[in-house]
């Protein structure tokens, strides 16, 4: 292997890792994703021909660790301590008197830092390369999570090239996730009716704590680094030096510290914080306070549970009071009941709060939550929030506790308790407000993205008995839509067009759209990654399901009884009748055998919808572009094509019919 190539590998890591610190730790991208992309894949290129040159600590490998049984335990170089904390002014100016006292006349100033509310970790690094991760455990001993942590893009595999390259390095901070991650997992936990999560630090702390490290990867996560522990040597007299130095590194540093010369000043920034914290997409629940002179802290010393040199200041919980006004229960796609409180309107966290939910009733039987009772409310992120205490000395008289429904609101069934489960559930399979909700699933952004079929023409549909399920939305025509209320011939025109579209969404949207119990998105796409095909999928038994990875019992019984239902089975033949053709575009094969390349389609297509040879040409690398140029690589011509085909003859761009278009991405068989 010629020196050349080891070069140009060297070259590209060290050029996407100075870019992965541009985007990830600076947040200032010097090039786009699409440049990006061009020499991530060149690298990977070279490493697939190359494997002897495959390192660690390469930029591709972030993900390349496979699923561990447990995670081996790691004594601490030195404890990692807890901080103190404290919950008012006065506590700090206390806190500030002792240091002064014990300090007698030397110089100090404080360095203010937010109190990232994540998860505490600790990072070695041997001679710049990442080498270990621990979690703060009990203080003394972690689990090792390296390969996980390496799945953090914010953390440098390897540090930044430099004058004084430390040959130990210990590194403490803080994984945490973003707000908008933990909303959005969320969001698709509450859809696949699973329990959400509490906070984004427990969130945090699971998705660290995942077998799967490409598990791991999905869930966004970050990191920041707050001090160097006992095994480095010094990076600074300060520590305001060495979080600088830290930076330099290439080591991502929260941009928020600040200095304070007094502690009335650092309480200013207290204050100012409590409010600006909901401009972070991340949470904090307070601020931490340290001495910055590193020498001084040595002879402030520690407690043995928590050093004298730091204090924290914890931010009043953000809660409200309100009223409950009434107590709704809602039906879920598979017939799940939950409590809904309707609150008389409070102002939270910096948004207007009606609703909490009550979660399930033993939830709801546990607090006592009545009609009229005041309560506290609190919110973890954007997600509705929840109910956490009735104030039962407020309660007004003659109120009555809220009685679990023996019938369902909705279609009048009685109601069954899950075995050995929390759930009250419907199990009338005709229940019209289970249909409602599975409907509203069904057309979801996730799954088969139909525009304009909104909540309100759900109930309609419903209602009019003109879908009784999922195939009839591809029967409707636009006299049926025109006898609904408000609908005029245009809005009619987009939801048959909407419908139209959504029949080439990749198999594992429609098998996410099912709703199939247990089955969310990221199983769907496991799902459909294995199995490539529906027919394949449908013929599976209950052993086959459970052979794939990463689907348990539970989903694979699930997925088995599904099948077998006449009734279901019913509703996914029509709908395949009704010319849904859910292919996979093969991601297994990492096919990227159009990268690079640039497509632009006209005329009319047999095979494909616009929607379906733009997803397929992604699916393989390629870009679709609008209009022919230059830059154009391929235009494929179905029948009377326009003006496109003429430039593209004009400019010399390789034409290909939708046969050629075929034969040269290599497209996988159709079911
Ligand atoms: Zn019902």
């Amino acid at each position: 292997m010629s020196n050349r190539i080891r070069k140009r590998v060297e070259t590209l890591r060290l050029t996407i890792r100075q870019h992965d610190h541009l985007y990830y730790v600076q947040n200032t991208p010097e090039i786009s994703d699409p440049a990006y992309d061009r020499l991530f894949a060149e690298l990977k290129d070279l490493e697939t021909e190359h494997p002897e040159l495959v390192s660690e600590n390469s930029p591709t490998q972030r993900v390349a660790g496979s699923p561990s049984r447990t995670f081996e335990s790691v004594t601490h170089s030195s404890p990692m301590l807890s901080v103190d904390n404290t919950y008012s002014d006065d506590e700090l100016r206390a806190f500030d008197d002792r240091v002064a006292k014990q300090l007698g006349d030397s110089d100090y100033d404080y360095v203010v830092e937010l109190k990232i509310d994540g998860l505490a970790i600790c990072l070695r690094y041997a001679a710049g390369d990442l080498s270990l991760a621990v979690t703060r455990g009990d203080g003394q001993t972690g689990d090792d999570v390296t390969a996980n942590v390496r799945t953090i893009r914010s953390v440098p595999l390897t540090l930044l090239p430099g004058k004084k390259m430390p040959q130990e390095l210990e590194i403490r901070g803080e994984i945490y996730m973003p707000k908008s991650t933990f909303d959005e997992l969320n969001r698709l936990r509450q859809e696949a009716e699973e329990s959400l999560l509490a906070n984004p630090r427990t969130a945090a702390a699971g998705s660290l704590k995942l077998l799967d490290p490409g598990v791991t990867a999905s869930r966004n996560l970050a990191f920041f680094a707050y001090a160097t522990g006992p095994l480095s040597a010094a990076l600074g007299q300060t520590h305001w030096d060495t979080l600088a130095r830290l930076r330099a590194l290439g080591v991502p540093v929260n941009p928020h510290v600040q200095r304070a010369a007094t502690i009335e000043e650092a309480i200013a920034l207290c204050d100012a914080w409590n409010v600006r914290r909901r401009e972070l997409d991340y949470q904090i629940d307070g601020m931490v306070i340290k001495v910055n002179q590193l020498s001084l802290r040595d002879q402030l010393g520690s407690t043995g549970r928590a050093p004298r040199w730091c204090i924290a200041y914890k931010f009043p919980a953000e809660q409200a009071e309100t009223i409950v006004e009434s107590i709704d229960v809602q039906v879920g796609k598979s017939g799940i009941l939950t409590p809904v409180a309707n609150l008389t309107p409070v102002q939270l966290a910096g948004t207007t709060v009606k609703r909490a939910s009550l979660h399930n009733f033993d939830e709801l039987q546990r607090l006592d939550v009545r009609c009229h009772d005041r309560v506290v409310i609190e919110k973890a992120g954007e997600i509705i929030p929840k109910v956490i205490r009735v104030k039962h000395a407020e309660r007004p008289a003659q109120t009555t506790a809220f009685a679990i429904p023996q019938v369902c609101p909705s279609c009048g069934q009685a109601t069954q308790r899950d075995k050995d489960g929390v759930y009250i559930r419907c199990v009338n399979p005709q229940c019209p407000a289970q249909l409602k909700e599975r409907l509203r699933y069904f057309v979801g952004r996730d799954q088969m993205d139909i525009e304009n079929l909104g909540a309100a023409l759900i109930d309609q549909l419903v209602d009019t008995a003109l879908v009784c399920d999922f195939s009839d939305l591809y029967t409707l025509d636009k006299a049926q839509l025109l006898s609904l209320e408000r609908m005029a011939e245009k809005s009619v025109a987009n939801i048959l067009d909407a419908i139209e579209r959504s029949k080439t969404r990749p198999l594992s949207r429609f098998i996410a759209a099912l709703g199939i119990r247990h089955i969310g998105g990221q199983s769907a796409q496991i799902l459909a990654n294995h199995f490539g095909g529906l027919n394949i999928l449908m013929a599976a038994s209950s052993a086959e399901f459970e052979a794939v990875d990463q689907i348990g019992p539970t989903m694979g019984e699930s997925l088995a009884a599904y099948f077998c239902d006449p009734q279901s089975r019913g509703v996914v033949e029509r709908l395949l009748a009704a010319g849904l053709n859910p292919a996979e575009p093969a991601p297994s094969r990492q096919d990227r055998s159009l990268a690079g390349k640039t497509f632009v389609v006209t005329g009319t297509l047999e095979k494909y919808t616009r929607e379906g040879i733009k997803e397929a040409i992604q699916a393989s690398g390629g870009k679709v572009a609008g209009s022919v140029s230059r830059k154009t690589d391929y235009l494929v011509v179905g029948k009377n094509p326009g003006s496109k085909h003429a430039k593209a003859l004009e400019l010399g761009v390789e034409v290909l019919s939708e046969k050629d278009f075929e034969e040269k991405c290599n497209m996988p068989a159709e079911l």
